[in-house]
């Protein structure tokens, strides 16, 4: 069997694929007609290439003619659905008397196309040939002019980013439409040499080539976007199960505490307790308030940031290195298995900068040094000046991260430790320091090592 005749074989069956797979996108992610339309056309585009290959193996027979009109028959239904498409893909979709008269005045060039008008046998000394009848020289060539037209005007809509019923593949609409371009250019070939060259007869049908390359194309570009929704679906899955358990461990981080003061409370009322002790207790009730109170701000300051909401920043005189100490102290009470020291290096001792937020960030990264070394040991907190900024520095010798753990660090909700471990949290902490840091102008950067610890830094420079 001749190439002539292997190649539209091919681009028929691929064709065919592509309106499956397009069907099934119609079918299961949603009905939207530009996936139907597009199947239609692929559809088309494979019973032309099909005809074609039936043209090439009755050759110099009259059958060829029947095949042939077939062939261009499917071309003037792939034609006016294509039409139909890039209406629909940029946006600007026909109005429904539109659409109706495309369809009619395709389905009537599809009916004429298998007439004498179209193409006609003709008798040559070589045997039986056909040739282009009068409505073929004034239809191919407009039908092509037009296609191209729309196929700009597609291209122009996709570069524009203006399709919007496309959604899925939508990035992909570029490559899909150099495919359907390479078809339209193909059939302008195949029209012209009919047309100006009837006595040229090609090796191989140039837009059954052009079919595979665009049958190609665009099944690149669906496995490249099931790839990237599997993937985002993954993502999703995994934010939604980090989401249920930062909800568990919330309920958990604030029950406990609570149950706590509840306990206390109780205990209190109760008249029992001597004066020293009843301080104590109320001393431990004010830690606790405070611990929920930190909990809760990192709640509503993320939810404020996710919901498109600024912070606003409050500048201050301050003393950073008695901010420092001031949540030294705090997060000493809450472990006796940790030594917690400050050292601060600084060559003044105010900084205007906006202290509640700091003391936040400040808060949040030794309670995490403290949470993340299980088997207790050193937490060193250091604040110096590095060129013009303040420069925090909080390093424990703790569980530590691997790098890939490092790398999802500050994402909201996402909680890296090693479920194993049972250390609860909400993952929402770093984010919210991350997001603090970076509109106070500064920065933060990690450094650990799994299994010997992390150093948290932050830069801050003074509000102006
Ligand atoms: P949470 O502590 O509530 O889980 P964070 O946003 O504060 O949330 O921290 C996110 C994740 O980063 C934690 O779940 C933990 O796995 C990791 N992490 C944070 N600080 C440290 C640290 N000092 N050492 C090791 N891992 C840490």
């Amino acid at each position: 069997m001749s190439l002539n005749a292997l190649v539209p074989i091919v681009a028929a069956v691929f064709c065919f694929e592509i309106a499956s797979i397009f069907a099934v996108l119609y079918l299961k992610v949603g009905r939207r007609p530009p996936y139907l339309v597009f199947t239609g056309m692929a559809l088309m585009l494979s019973l032309m290439t099909m005809a074609s290959f039936l043209t090439a193996w009755h050759q110099r027979q009259p059958s060829e003619l029947f095949w042939l009109r077939m062939q261009y028959a499917a071309a003037a239904g792939a034609f006016t659905l294509f039409l139909h498409f890039s209406a629909l893909v940029t946006g600007e979709p026909f109005r429904r008397s539109t659409t109706w008269l495309t369809y009619l005045f395709g389905g009537a060039l599809m009916a004429l196309s298998t007439t004498d008008l179209f193409l006609r046998p003709a008798t040559a000394p070589s045997g039986w040939v056909f040739e282009a009848g009068r409505l073929y020289l004034v239809m191919a060539p407009l039908m092509m002019s037009v296609a191209f037209l729309a196929w700009l005007r597609l291209m122009l809509a996709a570069r524009r980013r203006h399709q919007q019923t496309f959604a899925p593949i939508e990035a992909h609409l570029p490559t899909i439409l150099f495919g359907s371009g390479l078809v339209i250019f193909a059939g302008g070939v195949v029209v012209a040499i009919v047309i100006f060259f009837p006595a040229v007869k090609l090796p191989v049908s140039p837009h059954s080539l052009a079919a595979v390359v665009f049958c190609m194309l665009t099944a690149v570009a669906l496995a490249k976007e099931l790839l990237r929704s599997e993937s985002e679906k993954l993502r999703l899955a995994q934010l939604v199960h980090f989401r249920d358990q930062a909800v568990r461990d919330l309920a958990h981080d604030l029950k406990n505490p609570l149950a706590g003061v509840q306990t206390t409370m109780s205990v209190l009322l109760s008249d029992i307790v001597d004066e020293s002790t009843r301080q104590e207790m109320l001393t431990i009730c004010g830690e606790t308030c405070t611990r929920l109170m930190r909990l809760l701000n990192n709640m509503l300051d993320t939810a404020r940031l996710e919901a498109g909401r600024e912070l606003e920043l409050r500048p201050e005189k301050l003393d950073v290195a008695a901010l420092a100490q001031h949540v030294v102290n705090a997060q000493r009470l809450t472990s006796t298995d940790h030594s917690v020291t400050l050292s601060a290096d600084l060559p003044r001792t105010t900084y205007t900068l906006d202290g509640d937020k700091v003391y936040q960030v400040l808060t949040n990264l030794v309670h995490n040094a403290i949470k993340y070394s299980p088997e207790g040991g050193h937490v060193k907190v250091e604040v110096a000046e590095a060129d013009g900024q303040v420069r925090f520095a909080v390093a424990d010798e703790g569980i530590g991260m691997t790098p890939s753990q490092v790398e999802r660090l500050f994402r909201a909700f996402e909680r890296v430790i090693d479920p194993e471990r049972r250390i609860t949290g909400t993952g929402i902490g770093l984010h919210m320091v991350k997001r603090l840091v970076e509109f106070m102008g500064g920065r933060i950067a990690v450094d650990s090592v799994a299994g010997h610890g992390s150093t948290f830094t932050v830069w801050l420079p003074e509000v102006a």
